[in-house]
């Protein structure tokens, strides 16, 4: 397969899915053991994000196409939970594959639970405790709320911003994108200077809680859909970029949001997914601490899937499952993850 790898760059991938969904390779495949190991498919927001008032990029598809997406993941794969990864991780065969929802965002309760009882699959949420503590929009959707907002054509020259920010008033995204890309790379404290800069120099203002008064899911729902089956994971308290974060207060978030689960469900989380989970946003002090805090299992976030070669359980890679995702590179997904579960 890695012959497979090499031939195809990620440019051509989609030519290839679509040949490979064209030609009947998938359904082929599917049935077979082409591959072996752990597939963990991560979700973020369910529903339409036309109407969404902040960061659209974070919707991973409709209800109708989640229920789509798990049939499938049902048929061709063996659906684990994270109850089962011991197994998994000592060998097992399989195509096991891992339904796993970041943040907390009162859509999957509301859309994804219902589908994923219909459908009968575990799943695992993970969850950033402040948000349902104290409901605030997260910082990811602020900046865009503040960028569709702006109510100038740029952001000036500034420290954040060496050339200035120009905002389309067509397609705002792309200043989205940069600003998030700039909060990505503060330390520390510089972020809330940052957002308080970027929300004056719009002419904003921050986003205040009642923006936020229905986004998250409340601590009974959460219980609810524990009590349903679906595993709670850690996802810290704030969800800051934790190697941006001095040790004492990647503790406090790693530590901070495992005692409030625990105590919140009466159950300590065993899994945890580090927030956005690019490869520079966790250090190996971070892997460490979130194995001092008591977790079994630790997930990435910037594709690739898990062969079991040479497995780290605090860096378990996930795939994002993206709202323009081709049928085709999904399907594709299923049955040569090797290829294309490689973001
Ligand atoms: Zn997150």
């Amino acid at each position: 397969m890695k012959i497979v790898r090499k031939l195809v760059p990620y440019g051509k991938k989609k030519i290839l899915a679509n040949l490979m969904q064209a030609s009947g390779a998938n359904l082929a495949l599917l049935g077979l053991p082409s591959w072996s190991g752990l597939l963990v498919v991560n979700y973020h927001r369910i529903g339409s994000r036309e109407s969404c008032p902040f960061d659209g990029n974070l919707y991973s598809a409709t209800s109708e196409r989640l229920e789509i997406q798990l049939r499938q993941y049902k048929r061709y794969g063996d659906v684990v939970s994270v109850d089962d990864l011991d197994e998994v991780v000592a060998g097992k065969p399989g195509k096991h594959i891992l339904i796993t929802f970041d943040d907390g965002y009162r859509d999957n309760y509301d859309l994804a639970f219902p589908v994923l009882k219909q459908v009968g699959v575990p799943a695992t949420f993970f969850i950033a405790t402040g948000f349902i503590d104290q409901p605030h929009v997260a910082w990811w959707d602020e900046i865009a709320w503040i960028i569709r907002n702006a109510n100038v054509p740029a952001l000036p020259v500034s420290r954040w911003f060496e050339q200035g920010l120009e905002i389309s008033p067509d397609d705002p995204r792309p200043a989205i994108a940069r600003a998030v890309g700039t909060y990505w790379a503060l330390r520390g404290n510089a972020t809330a200077e940052f957002m308080d800069d970027l929300a004056s120099q719009a002419g904003t203002g921050r986003c205040g809680p009642e923006l936020a008064c229905d986004l998250w899911m409340t601590w009974d729902m959460v219980r609810e859909v524990a009590d349903a089956g679906i595993d709670i994971g850690g996802h810290t308290v704030t969800h800051p970029i934790l190697a941006r974060q001095d040790l004492t207060r990647q503790r406090e978030e790693i530590f901070g949001s495992r005692q409030r689960l625990e105590a919140q469900l009466g159950k300590a989380p065993k899994a945890f997914s580090y927030p956005v989970g690019q490869p520079d946003m966790f250090t190996e002090e971070t892997k460490q601490l979130v194995h001092e805090a008591g977790y079994q299992y630790a997930f990435s976030f910037y594709g690739q899937y898990e062969s079991m070669v040479a497995i780290d359980r605090f860096n378990i890679p996930r795939c994002a499952v993206d709202f323009d995702l081709s049928p085709a590179i999904f399907q594709s997904r299923l049955t040569l993850p090797q290829v294309f579960a490689r973001k």
